[in-house]
This record gives C-alpha cells, structure tokens and sequence, in this order.
C-alpha cells in the first residue's frame, strides 16, 4: 500500500529538472501522475523514458483558460484531482536597471499568475471531497531576495503570500497549503551555470553541496500525505542551511 493510493496529483512542469523528480516520488507512493508542458515533443520523449504512467495535457500555466481546459480535460478522463504540487516556473534574470518590462510580467505571470490559474480551478473540488492538499514549489530567492532576480524573487515572495492565505480558507474542509522553498539543486539549470560560479555558490552552503531534486520530492510527498495534516501555512526551507530564518 503506497501512501498516495488512489489519489490523482497533478505536478505543473513535471517534465523538469524537479519537476521529473516530484512526479516519481508521487508515482512511487501510488498517486496517478497528471502534468502540463509547453512542449509536446520534449513532453512526449519525457514520457517514455519515465518507468511510471502518467498523463500529460498541454497547458501554458500563465493562461487561465488553458488551465480551465486542462481541468475538464483531467475531470472528464480521470476524476477530481487531490493534490496539486504548482512547480512550473522560469527566470528571466536581469539587473532591475536593465530589466525590461517584458522580462518582469513572463516571470510575474508564469512563476506566480500560474498559482492561481492553476488552484483556481480544484481548490473548489477538494473542498467538496473534503481533502486535497496543494504544494507551491517558491525558492530562497524569493525568501532573501537575489540580485538580478527583482521578478522572480517578487514572484517567489508573493506565493508564500498566496498560500498562508488560501491555507486559512480551507483549513477546516481538509485542505492543506503550504510552499515549499529549494535552495540551489543539482538540475541542469544549475549544472549549466560555469564551474567557477557553481563552486562559488557550493561554498556558499554550508553542508557543502547542492541539494538533489529528489530530495525536495520527499519533502513534497510527505507534506501530501495523511501525516502532514497538521501541516499547513508553512513554508519549509530546504537549502542546506544556506539561508535560515
Ligand atoms: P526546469 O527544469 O526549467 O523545469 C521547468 C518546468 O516548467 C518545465 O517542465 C517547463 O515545461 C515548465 N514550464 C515553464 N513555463 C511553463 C508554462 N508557462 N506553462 C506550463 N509549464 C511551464 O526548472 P526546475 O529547475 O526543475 O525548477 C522547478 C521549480 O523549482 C521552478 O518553479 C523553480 O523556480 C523552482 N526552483 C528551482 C531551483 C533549482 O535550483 N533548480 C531552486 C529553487 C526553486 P517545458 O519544458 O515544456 O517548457
């Protein structure tokens, strides 16, 4: 008996770095595994060389109506979704006296518009089941800030906003919300920045490395278990210590 039986979570961005991750954890704990991705090759690629089933819908996060289609779509071929890990995201860096307005909205609109486009369209199931648990996927950056990130540190910021509200609407109908913050994991995003830079930001951590993606997909399943009831509101760090508060 896995943890997650029966249950349908849908993993926004699954075909990423973490998202890849997150999405066979929950696989493995026995939830049906639904995502969205832009890119219907890459997505159909990811999809084969996964070893677990899963669907995946074509979405843009950034646009409500998609995500309205995407929740037909999901009620009418597999049931009422129960959890909902908001982890699609991007960056578009940049100092903020050379960030352009164009860079500051696809950030605002995909990391943090997306959280209320997507949870939008199931809070409203789970509540009528009376349990469903949400998880926003935010980062240290929007919990101390990066230079050259104004967007998305607002952006990343704002989520944690988003969830300690929504958690006290729907705390009482069984429904969980809660952000969960990586530090600097061992993606290719990451992988791709230039050594020198990456040793530099490594020495910034004091235990001494990145963190594994499927270190924050073990996070993310135990706050979508029966044994993170309690847990709601919260907005839990997993940064190796490099930034506590
Ligand atoms: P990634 O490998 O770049 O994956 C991002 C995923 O989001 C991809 O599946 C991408 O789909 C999807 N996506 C982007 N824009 C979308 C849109 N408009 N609609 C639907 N899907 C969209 O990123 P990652 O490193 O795994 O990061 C996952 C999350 O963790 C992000 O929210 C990121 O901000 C956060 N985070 C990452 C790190 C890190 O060190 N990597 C640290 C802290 C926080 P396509 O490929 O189809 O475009």
């Amino acid at each position: 008996m896995g943890k997650l039986d029966n249950k349908i979570a849908l993993v926004t961005g699954g075909t990423g770095g973490i998202g890849t991750a997150i999405c066979q954890r929950l696989a493995d704990d026995g939830a049906q595994i639904v995502t969205t991705s832009l890119n219907q090759e890459k997505a159909k690629t990811w999809k084969s060389s996964q070893n677990f089933d899963s669907t995946i819908i074509a979405c843009d996060v950034s646009s409500y109506d998609d995500c309205q289609s995407m929740k037909e779509q999901i009620e009418k071929d597999l049931g009422v979704v129960d959890i909902v890990v908001n982890n699609a995201g991007i960056t578009r860096d940049g100092s903020f006296r050379k960030m352009d307005a164009d860079k500051w909205s696809q950030v605002i609109t995909t990391n943090l518009n997306s959280v209320f486009n997507v949870s939008h369209q199931f809070v409203n199931g789970m509540t009528e089941k009376g349990y469903g648990r949400i998880v926003n996927i935010s980062s240290i950056n929007g919990q101390k800030g990066q230079f050259g990130q104004t967007n998305y540190s607002a952006a990343k910021a704002g989520i944690h906003g988003f969830t300690m509200a929504l958690a006290q609407e729907v705390a009482r109908k069984g429904v969980t919300v809660n952000t969960v913050s990586p530090g600097y994991i061992a993606t290719d995003m990451v992988m791709a920045v230039a050594e020198e830079i990456r040793n530099q930001i490594i020495a910034q951590i004091p235990i001494g490395r990145l963190g594994k993606p499927e270190e924050i997909a073990a996070l993310v399943a135990f706050l979508c278990s029966d044994d993170a009831g309690l847990i709601t509101g919260a907005n839990l760090a997993a940064n190796g210590g490099q930034h506590m508060h």
